[in-house]
């Protein structure tokens, strides 16, 4: 049975932001950033698309 990793997977849980380093809680293993940076990364796709 593969559910053990399945749980493990989307287990919340700290991990480190790949941009600001700081410790946040992860949904699952394949959130690495955390809200602020993934809000200032929106704010700048927003921008952009606002300059275009
Ligand atoms: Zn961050």
């Amino acid at each position: 049975m593969d559910m053990a990793n399945e749980n493990e997977l989307y287990q919340a849980k700290l991990r480190s932001c790949l941009m600001c380093e700081d410790d946040f809680e992860s949904a699952w293993s394949g959130e690495r950033v955390c809200k602020r940076c993934k809000s200032q990364a929106q704010w700048q796709t927003g921008n952009s698309s606002l300059a275009a």
